[in-house]
C-alpha cells in the first residue's frame, strides 16, 4: 500500500536573522530562506535575494535568532 500523503518538514537549517541593512544601518529580522526578497523598511534596499531556493544576504548579520 502507498502513501498517499507526504509530511512536510520544516528544513532544519532555516533561521531568522537580525541583519543590519548596509546603506542606512536599521536593524530588521529576517528569515534566512526566505523565497522572496526582503527590502529594508527604512530605506527599501534590498537585504536578501532569492537564487534558486539559497538566499544571499546583503548587509551584516548582528545576530542568529535560531
Ligand atoms: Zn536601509
Amino acid at each position: 500500500m502507498k502513501a498517499k500523503f507526504k509530511v512536510l518538514i520544516p528544513e532544519p537549517k532555516s533561521k531568522f536573522l537580525r541583519v543590519k541593512c548596509p546603506n542606512c544601518g536599521n536593524e530588521q529580522t529576517i528569515f534566512s530562506h526566505s523565497t522572496f526578497p526582503v527590502r529594508c523598511l527604512s530605506c527599501g534596499t534590498q537585504l536578501i535575494y532569492s537564487r534558486g531556493g539559497k538566499a544571499k544576504i546583503v548587509g551584516e548579520v548582528v545576530r542568529i535568532l535560531g
